[in-house]
């Protein structure tokens, strides 16, 4: 008989795994305490992880719980031996009951595994990459559940990042040099474009870059330390790391991916310190030992050809320079990213949270890497950044001071102080939020009356504070993408379905909107498989990817569905090109529910299901898409972007991204016009819907509903109360007549506001 645990808390509570570092002395150490942390939850005698060696195609027993401990480093199979390797080739669990009865089942003499009965074997995997395995094992016989299964299935995928890394630092070697920036000649100032508003004045921080900033420690005084200092260095770091993480569980509950992990794993490495150590035995200054084993980790990480393991450059250094930080106590010394703009070619959205919680001003992201997703991350961070080509800005010294006006999308290189001066003052008027909150009425409406609903887009579950404090009427758009694509592997049902019910707990008693994966195009993931696209827009993204991976599809709306019971959500599909795929979606939602019911689980029954008009072959079958949708969302980021054939991510030909196209504003008008006609809600959430000078013109057209980021809310309660929609209809028909662009921008420049 099945005993039901209560498996919520474990796969939550990243804290406890932050925990088993604390007191680990090495890798192995940690390994092991994550054996008995899992045995404990899972109320089991035996856990074991395996670890995999690509070049020798073999697992190795790296640490266990229940097993002859003599057996680690011993027992070795290949990939498809016995029932753990075939868990690791099939790639996915493989649970007996009686596993000794499984013709595949491979005994070792020795490993003490006679007594147990019932066996459960779960891949670790970063997407099609195999990292390990890990085993648990009861005594007694039909022990785990489909739902232990599920869950055990969380706990691998959570640390599947950590094992991955500690694997990593043992397998390093050789080496590749980086070419060097070109030099900055003479720059004042660069016109960039605004990735997420906001406005910084700092010295700047290249990530990735040179390291012979280090240097300055082992010049600072010239001091010499000796091995004491280096521990208590080390133990200095270790706790600022675990402090650092506990403090973004506490800010992003969404994310929590174990981000500073990887660093607490990197310290504890043997390999790392040990080489430290016996550099300073040879002789050398320890804040030397410390650069040098640093840089010879940077040389090797950078020969790897796989861009998310690279990402760990970032980590080492990072590592180092705290390491050197606690060890000659020059705290103020020019190292850390602290109040720093940051200036970097290319950012993972992980980075960007590490990044956040050193407390950055800003970031200059430089293209080639200006992807949205990190900017649409930056903005729920609130942290401004600014996209540009301008490669130069590698060759700014950490010195020079830079004014991020992320509004206009400028870079102010050592900045008169006139216009610092007044480019700050307007930003303390934006960030005055009592201010903010006088601007907010209760029931938004119009001069003469009309109710108009502003809702707010949700990247992260933190965005959901100034939404409330902004009494945003609901959540028109919650881009469900984000908490996969910080993660090292897909999130279970189970972790999603904790995300989302959190964000539904987060705005009690109003509507919210949960659109279903949009991953592709710019949004991409670490660990996905699916292979590399030349024109990724036009390639495998959003709907189409879940509606050809069902598995991954089916995962979420389960959880979607079950975190509404008793709640008032709608299912939004990103990306619907025809009839056909919209009714494809509506029915495999139909097929969770039937398997919903049948399981007597809780969730909402008929949940309003919506399309996301984004694509411009809608336009043409827009009636008929009415009769079927419950809800239309215009994503007009997409729809402008298909239909004027410009890359919404491309610096080059971001002036042709118009808006207010009149190809565009027609096509809305249709839009619009089809969705009431059918008496169903029509709500925008592309970010037209933050830009006050287009709200006229989208009132005009019928539009009553929209979904902007929190923080532009007040503004638009503002203006809202200055418009008339008598005015804004005359307006709009003034502009839908017009045929060229030059025309309807005239007319919106001169679109008077009351004051
Ligand atoms: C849009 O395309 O307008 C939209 C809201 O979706 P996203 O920006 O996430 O693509
Ligand atoms: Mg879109």
């Amino acid at each position: 008989m099945f005993i039901k645990r209560d498996h919520t808390k474990l796969i939550c509570d990243v804290g406890e795994i932050t925990g088993l570092f604390h007191d680990a002395l090495s890798m192995e150490e940690f390994l092991q305490k994550i054996t008995v942390m899992v045995t404990r939850h899972m109320e089991c005698e035996v856990c074991s992880i395996y670890i995999y060696y690509a070049d020798q195609h073999e697992l190795v027993l790296k640490a266990t719980k229940g097993l002859n401990p003599d057996s680690v480093n011993t027992v070795k199979m290949k990939i498809g031996e016995g029932l753990t390797g075939q868990a690791l080739k099939e790639k996915r669990p493989i649970c007996e009951g009686q596993a000794k009865n499984n013709p595949n089942f491979r005994f070792f003499q020795g490993i003490g595994e006679e007594k147990f009965e019932s066996f459960l074997a779960v891949p670790i995997l970063r997407g099609s990459v195999e990292i390990g395995v890990m085993v648990i094992q009861s005594e007694k016989k039909d022990y785990f559940s489909s739902e232990d299964i599920q869950v055990f299935r969380a706990i691998t995928t959570q640390l599947a990042a950590t094992i991955e890394t500690a694997r990593l630092l043992i397998t390093l070697n050789d080496k590749k040099e980086k070419p060097a920036a070109p030099v900055l000649q003479n720059l004042k100032f660069i016109q960039g474009r605004c990735g997420s508003e906001g406005v910084a004045f700092a010295t700047t921080m290249i990530v990735n870059e040179s390291l012979t900033d280090m240097q300055q420690y082992v010049a600072a005084g010239g001091k010499q330390y000796n091995e004491t200092d280096l521990h208590r260095a080390i133990e200095e770091t270790e706790r600022q790391l675990g402090a650092l993480q506990v403090k973004l569980e506490a800010t992003l509950l969404d994310m929590t991916a174990l981000i500073f992990t990887a660093q607490i794993l990197m310290l504890k490495d043997k390999g790392f310190t040990d080489s430290i150590f016996s550099m300073i035995k040879r002789g050398v200054n320890p804040p030397q030992a410390v650069i040098e084993v640093v840089n010879d980790y940077v040389t090797k990480f950078t020969r790897i050809e796989d861009s998310y393991l690279r990402e760990k450059i970032y980590d080492v250094k990072d590592v180092g320079r705290r390491l050197l930080e606690n060890l000659t106590g020059h705290a103020q010394a020019q190292h850390d990213y602290q109040d720093k703009i940051v200036i970097a070619r290319e950012l993972f959205p992980s980075d960007a949270l590490k990044l956040f919680s050193q407390k950055i001003k800003g970031i200059i992201l430089l293209s080639g890497g200006a992807t949205s997703h990190v900017a649409i991350l930056a903005r729920s961070l609130n942290i401004p950044l600014v996209v540009t080509n301008e490669l130069g800005l590698l060759s700014l010294d950490s010195t020079t001071d830079v004014l991020l006006d992320a509004y206009m999308g400028y870079i102010h290189i050592n900045p008169d102080p006139l216009v610092k001066a007044k480019v700050l003052q307007r930003e303390e008027l934006n960030h005055n939020i009592s201010g903010l909150k006088k601007m907010i009425r209760e029931h938004p409406r119009t001069s003469d009356g009309v109710g108009v609903k502003l809702m707010a887009n949700i990247n992260l579950l933190g965005d959901l504070k100034a939404a409330n404090e902004f009494k945003a009427d609901g959540v028109g758009l919650y881009r469900t993408e984000f908490p996969f694509m910080i993660r090292s592997n897909f999130p279970s049902e189970e972790e999603q379905y904790l995300i989302y019910r959190r964000l539904v707990e987060g705005m009690p008693g109003k509507e919210i909107t949960l659109r279903t994966l949009d991953i592709g195009g710019d949004k991409i993931l670490s660990y996905s498989d699916y292979g590399k696209e030349e024109n990724p827009f036009l390639g495998l993204r959003s709907i189409r990817l879940s509606l050809k991976h069902t598995d991954v599809f089916i995962a979420q709306l389960r959880a979607i569905l079950r975190s509404g019971a008793g709640k008032r959500i709608r299912i939004l599909f990103p990306m619907i090109s025809s009839l056909d795929e919209f009714l494809q979606a509506k029915s495999i939602v139909q097929e969770c529910i039937h398997q919903l019911k049948t399981e007597r689980k809780e969730f909402i029954q008929n949940p309003p299901m919506g399309v996301m008009i984004e694509l411009p072959s809608m336009v043409e079958i827009i009636d008929e898409m009415a009769q079927e949708a419950d809800f239309f969302s215009i994503g007009t980021n997409d729809l402008i972007q298909y239909m004027l054939a410009v890359d919404r991510t491309n610096d080059r030909v971001s002036q042709m991204y118009l808006p207010h196209h009149p190809s565009v504003l027609r096509a809305l008008k249709k839009i619009v016009d089809a969705g009431l006609k059918a008496g169903k809600e029509v709500s925008i959430c592309g970010d037209m819907a933050n830009d006050p000078k287009y709200l006229s013109l989208l009132l005009g057209l019928g539009i009553r509903c929209f979904s902007m980021d929190a923080r532009y809310l007040p503004r638009m309660h503002e203006r809202l109360r200055q418009l008339s929609i008598k005015e804004c209809e005359k307006l709009t028909q003034e502009i839908l007549a017009q045929s060229q662009i030059s025309r309807i921008t005239q007319i919106l420049e001169h679109v008077h506001y009351p004051a």
